[in-house]
């Protein structure tokens, strides 16, 4: 029985983010500025049949809604069909953005270190949102909090995670994929995706695209290289994301920032300038036909 609506569930979504402490750049001296400006939300279904397809696409330890959910759940009598999964977008803060517009070898410091840090604000939303939930008499889990969480071998796409954020967001209709293999959503492509898995059945929200890159200019237009440009590796062509080269750039320039104390040598680094100078780093790129900007 559902106890509380999508409405309500946003609302509590705004609210825990409103009261993300780690949400700043006092690490780096800036203590009054947000280092995500805002959160969006979307509903998939568990039982989307998304989720069996990707397990059967990308290899069997890829988690269906319900295999996440009975990690930390075991005994749980729910199946795919009773659980909904909130996924939910961050948006990166316009001064980082617009510093990392005028990047051209490397990442600026502030974009480097949102990315870097990111889990913390992440795991600090999540547990803010269970707890709201708890309340409400719903129970959530994080699938990335599991023990089990983590990078597998898959046959046909190499190294894959067992639970994907961006495909979620995809299916919850959030956004699409861009050349450089980054999500497009409403929010731009300088952003970052976690996921919910709530057990309670909510109406999945509608995808609001015709497939997985629909919102992409190159994909839909042939009319932009902008991300081919941006990318100092040249780990992205007409092809698409070379992930080879990206990864190889990405552990040479990471020397150079190791000692900075405000990094975790032992967390992600990114590059991201493909995030950059882009006409989709805001929002869906203009001069799509079909997008009405909602
Ligand atoms: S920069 Fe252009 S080609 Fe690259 S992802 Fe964005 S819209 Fe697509
Ligand atoms: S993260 Fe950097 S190196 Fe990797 S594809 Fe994007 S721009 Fe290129």
């Amino acid at each position: 029985m559902t106890i509380i609506d999508k409405t309500a569930i946003r609302e509590i979504v705004q609210e825990s983010f409103a009261e993300t402490k780690s949400n700043n750049f006092g690490a780096i001296g800036h203590p009054e500025e947000k280092i995500w400006a805002r959160v969006d939300c979307g509903f998939a279904a568990g039982d989307d049949p998304l989720y069996p397809y990707y397990k059967k696409e990308i290899g069997d330890f890829f988690w269906t809604p319900a295999e996440a959910y009975k990690k930390f759940y075991p005994d749980a009598q729910a199946a795919d069909k009773d659980l909904t999964v909130l996924s939910i977008v961050f948006a990166s803060d316009d001064r980082t953005r617009e510093l990392q517009r005028g990047q051209k070898k490397a990442p600026n410091f502030r974009w480097l270190y949102a990315r870097n840090c990111f889990e913390k604000v992440e795991g600090e939303l999540c547990g803010h949102i269970i707890e709201r939930l708890a309340k409400a008499g719903i129970r959530a889990v994080a699938p990335d909090m599991s023990p089990q969480w983590g990078w597998r071998q898959s046959e046909r796409f190499g190294l894959s995670c067992n639970w994907s954020h961006r495909h979620s967001a995809y299916i919850a209709g959030l956004g699409t994929w861009g050349l450089c293999d980054g999500m497009i959503t409403r929010l731009g492509k300088a952003v970052r995706f976690t996921t919910l898995i709530l057990e309670t059945k909510l109406p999945a929200d509608p995808r609001p695209y015709k497939d997985y890159h629909y919102w992409c200019l190159f994909y839909r237009t042939g009319k932009c290289d902008s991300c081919i440009k941006a990318c100092p590796a040249g780990a992205i062509g007409k092809e698409g994301h070379n992930k080879d080269l990206c990864w190889e750039y990405i552990q040479d320039f990471k020397r150079s920032y190791i000692d900075s104390n405000a990094l975790n040598a032992d967390g992600p680094f990114g590059c991201g300038l493909c995030q950059g100078n882009v006409p989709c780093q805001t929002g869906v790129p203009k001069g799509l036909d079909d997008y009405d900007g909602q």
